[in-house]
């Protein structure tokens, strides 16, 4: 059990149910026992359609109202045009989320796999335009840009390997991002796993300096940990000069089970507020860093807060229930039957 207050900034909901539990339910169990203040959904299009992932995040809402949620933008056509059908561009998405009571967005678009089929240029015209209204509104972004600079060297247990000639390198996805920051400077994005700079920090802090509304998270990448370990002198101070620019998250997924979010999460919070060591992400050694007082609640809960409301907003049912009309076209019939019980529970329709 957690003694204090904490969020889990970094969840997603990659299936409908397991063994125990559906969908509706799956982050409960986690909430109870770690125990969470509260919890993050960010939807992916991924295993679903980003719609699809954005209408289980808005139904996981009504049922436990203290949920954030930061909704997907989905690409119907690839790579990424500005030739789409009427009303399905980004920044009308964007808004449509915004409107049904979304938090925030999840852009997946900067990861390797994302970008490839996108046509590999995270500022395209399209995207660039959804940029602006997110900056203009101060919109929080929970952005997940490049990976781990290994995953370019060789194939690697978790399946992912870029170094075939076809994907932009870890190099060309930071200037993408670079050119992306001075576009847009006061974009309020989170940028997950550290900005995969473990190795080199003084790049995140460079960016902090330049960019007041830039943090990072600390969803575990094992390797942004190794480095942490590696250098733990010098990242206890750096994790206390920029405590209001980190934020903490489990990558929590379901499927997995309640036990792997809570785990995580215990470790996550030894690793800042406790000494203690622990066998960490992938069974090496991780020193806590003891971080104390404000720096540590910046760290556990406050920067999110800050960042994106003391209170996750309310859902618009009748948006929400426009939205899935609008796009139930693009969605299968299996995905349609699945959604039904919960539309009519939690909508009624
Ligand atoms: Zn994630």
């Amino acid at each position: 059990m957690i003694p204090e207050k904490i969020i889990d900034t970094h969840m997603h909901i990659e299936a409908w149910e397991n063994d125990e539990y559906s969908f509706i339910d799956c982050f409960e169990g986690h909430r109870e026992l770690s125990p969470l203040a509260s919890l993050n959904i960010c939807c992916l299009s991924a295993s679903q359609k980003g719609v699809v992932n954005n209408i289980m995040a808005g139904l996981y809402k009504l049922a436990h109202p203290n949920t954030y949620i930061h909704g997907a933008l989905d690409h119907f056509i690839l790579p990424i045009t500005e030739e789409v059908e009427e009303g399905t561009d980004l920044v009308t998405q964007y808004r449509e989320l915004m409107e049904i009571g979304f938090d925030g967005i999840k852009l997946i678009e900067g990861k390797p796999t994302a970008l490839k089929p996108l046509g590999g240029n995270l500022n395209h015209v399209a995207l660039d335009k959804a940029y602006a209204e997110m900056e203009k509104d101060g919109t929080h972004i929970v952005f997940h840009i490049n990976d781990p600079q290994y995953f370019w060297e060789r194939p690697n247990s978790d399946g992912w390997y870029y170094g075939d000639g076809t994907y932009p390198t870890y190099d060309q996805i930071q200037r993408q991002a670079y050119a992306l920051f001075e576009a847009h400077p006061r974009l309020k994005a989170t940028l997950a796993h550290f900005f995969f700079c473990g190795e080199t920090p003084e790049i995140v802090e460079e960016l902090f300096a330049k960019y007041p509304n830039l943090c990072v998270d600390l969803t575990p990448g094992c390797e942004m940990y190794h480095s942490f370990e590696a250098n733990h002198a010098y990242y206890k101070e750096f994790f206390k000069r920029n405590s209001e620019r980190i934020l903490l998250g489990t990558d929590g997924t379901f499927p997995w089970s309640t036990k792997s979010h809570v785990w995580c999460m215990g470790i996550l919070y030894d690793f800042i507020a406790t000494t203690k060591q622990n066998m960490a992400f992938d069974d090496e050694i991780l020193t806590g860093l003891g971080i104390d007082g404000i720096e540590k609640e910046n760290i556990l809960w406050r920067n999110f807060e800050r960042r994106v409301g003391e209170k996750p907003k309310e859902i618009n049912k009748d948006a929400l229930i426009a939205y899935y009309e609008k796009y139930k076209r693009y969605m299968s019939k299996d995905t349609i039957e699945r959604l039904s019980p919960y539309l009519k529970k939690y909508l009624g329709v």
